[in-house]
């Protein structure tokens, strides 16, 4: 949520801040700005509401100004879109600049005090009441130097935040810090970078700190990165990590948007799941971080699965393997619901997070919750790193690479897979599974990506096809059972979030206890129907819709005759066990949302009023 980028170095500090900006465009794009310094002059301010592109327009002459700068993508939080309230903030003295990502919770009662001493706002938002305590902090005591000032502020806050300052005095240093949103250091020759994760400066150096919670670093060219806790301004030595990313996997490789990329590189990112983890051959599943700890897990009284959007539906299918499987109980929460309850959490538990980018506020602060209670935590997760992977007693990656379309899919069919892996393997070592049952089943597991391949070579023409018919469509039910009721749920959620069209889904059956009553020959819905589990339910389901002149569009496995006749529109995929159909029914139902919001003008990459990484509550 929200990109920042910051620079100081010998390149041009425009080129690298604007480059940055637009790889971290999808955390954020609701208005962008940027800062530049001189030696000498005071600051270079542009900022709009708007994407990257618009702040070109109104930034350009900037370009080739100065060597040191910063940006911000904003997703708003505290005041609307508005050139007033989109970052840089500058302090009452002009001296000060912040860009900010987070939410500063107490910032009326600081906002208070300040218009008490005569401070006045120019914006709604929360950090520009940071950047004038800063300010406050440096009146007050004149031989104050600028981190201190900075650290004594962030001392007075509380919330979530990464932030960078510079000061107008103190030319070439940034001033950085982290408590609740990531951010990272680049270390090149005679330049350093910061952004809110590794792809703005992946082209110009391998070597990167990730900033650790409550600390903060000084970057200058003459002393280098100082790192120091916030709240007692120890040092600490930064830890250098070598980036494996690489700028091909950031960039979109001919496809017209990332979604489209991405759902296309679904049989590798699913493969890569796999690899080195189910080996047939050998009849076995290894994973490290539930084979050191298989007893414990196994032992586990109950396990809660906590998450938000798509990966919360992942958690669901989670459920349904885990239970048959494992034969262990599962509960999957809302990772916001979960936190503010008082859920029952014991040392027998355990408790499972989902999130592609590891960042997702509510998800670690439920983590957080159920570690004190004394649970063991386990997290499933896309960024390397990442808070959740830091704070989590074990885990497993999803090795999907990253995912930069704002709607999640390559994550999601990862995480499904990771979550069968957990399922068969517990299964296996509690002894409910045969040997013969788990070699049929692992078998069929690393044949998925294959099948994934087939379905988007088979579905893709189709789905845009069909996506022709439902560009003005206003509402969609999507409609499954068993396994494949929460693939209905995420299908759904794919629609509503990039096309805007309405969108509910629901187990099947329960079509008949509400939602039947929308039922007309204006209602698009979508049933996912494969052979096996629940067949002829979902016949007598297709019926009832029928008899209503529903328009069905139908996901069957190949050769199905009986719910194809009553269909309207059929999408055909290959067929597998139930527990493994949603990662491949979920393909189809990807194409369609894309090419339906394709279709709509809809800016697929960047849905409005959404972002990835949320790392706000
Ligand atoms: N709370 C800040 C604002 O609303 C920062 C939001 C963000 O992370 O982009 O401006």
């Amino acid at each position: 949520m929200c990109g920042i980028v910051g620079y100081t170095g010998f390149q041009d500090a425009y080129e690298v801040v604007i480059n940055g900006l637009r790889r971290l465009e999808y955390r954020g794009y609701d208005s962008a700005g940027i800062v530049l310094d001189r030696e000498n002059a005071s600051f270079d301010v542009a900022k709009t509401k708007g994407k990257v592109d618009d702040l070109v327009a109104v930034s350009e002459n900037l370009s080739g100004k100065s060597h040191v700068g910063m940006g911000h993508t904003r997703w708003a939080t505290h005041g609307v879109p508005s050139d007033r309230n989109s970052h840089p903030h500058l302090s009452n003295n002009g001296k000060i600049a912040l860009v900010h990502n987070g939410i500063i919770e107490n910032y009326d009662t600081i906002k208070i005090m300040l218009t008490e001493k005569g401070f006045t706002f120019q914006s709604e938002t929360d950090t520009e009441v940071l950047v004038n305590l800063i300010q406050f902090f440096m009146d007050m005591d004149a031989s104050l130097d600028f981190p201190t000032a900075v650290r004594f502020a962030l001392n007075e806050v509380y919330g979530a935040y990464a932030i960078t300052v510079m000061h107008d005095d103190f030319p070439g240093v940034l001033v950085v810090a982290r408590l609740g949103s990531p951010l990272a250091i680049g270390l090149g020759t005679n330049e350093y970078f910061i952004a809110s994760d590794a792809s703005p400066f992946v082209e110009f150096t391998k070597e990167a700190v990730y900033l650790e919670e409550g600390h903060m670093a000084t970057i200058s060219l003459e002393k280098g990165v100082d790192i120091r806790t916030i709240k007692d301004n120890e040092k600490i030595v930064p830890q250098v990590q070598e980036l494996k990313l690489s700028l091909e996997q950031i960039e979109k490789g001919g496809y017209e948007h990332f979604m489209l990329k991405e759902i296309f590189e679904q049989p590798k990112s699913i493969h890569d799941t796999l690899r080195g983890r189910l080996l047939v051959e050998e009849g076995i599943i290894k994973m490290a971080g539930i084979w050191d700890h298989l007893d414990r897990i196994n032992k586990a009284q109950k396990i809660t699965i906590i998450a938000c959007g798509t990966s919360w539906h992942a958690g669901l299918i989670g459920e349904y393997l885990i239970e048959e499987f494992a034969r262990i109980p599962v509960e999957v929460e809302y990772a916001s619901e979960f936190r503010y309850r008082n859920p029952i959490i014991t040392e027998n538990d355990v408790v499972i997070a989902i999130s592609q980018s590891g960042e997702t506020a509510d998800t670690m602060a439920a983590l957080k919750m159920a570690k004190d209670k004394g649970a063991f935590i386990y997290g499933i997760c896309n960024v390397v790193d990442s808070s959740i992977a830091r704070i989590t007693d074990a885990g497993s990656y999803t090795h999907a690479g990253p995912e930069i379309g704002v709607a999640s899919t390559k994550a999601f069919t990862a995480q499904l897979t990771v979550l069968s892996l957990i399922a068969l393997k517990l299964g296996k070592h509690k002894g409910n599974l045969s040997n013969q049952e788990f070699m049929r089943l692992i078998t069929e597991l690393e044949a998925i990506p294959k099948k994934v391949e087939e379905v988007l070579e088979k579905t893709h023409d189709i789905t845009k096809e069909i996506a022709k018919d439902f560009v003005n469509a206003q509402n969609f039910l999507y409609l499954g059972r068993g396994y494949n009721f929460p693939a209905a749920l995420e299908g759904a959620l794919k629609l509503k979030e990039i096309s805007y069209i309405h969108a509910e889904g629901y187990p099947a059956a329960e079509m008949k206890h509400g939602p039947i009553a929308l039922i007309d020959e204006n209602m698009p819905i979508v049933i996912i129907a494969p052979k096996q589990g629940h067949y002829d339910k979902i016949v007598s389901n297709v019926q009832e819709i029928k008899a209503r002149k529903g328009k069905i569009i139908a996901l069957v496995n190949k050769g199905d005759t009986q719910v194809s006749s009553m269909a309207d529109y059929v999408i055909e995929f290959p067929e597998t066990s139930e527990c493994f159909s949603p990662i491949v029914a979920s393909v189809p139902l990807q194409l369609l949302s894309y090419y339906i919001a394709v279709y709509r003008g809809a800016n697929v990459d960047q849905p409005r009023n959404l972002a990835k990484s949320v790392t706000v509550e």
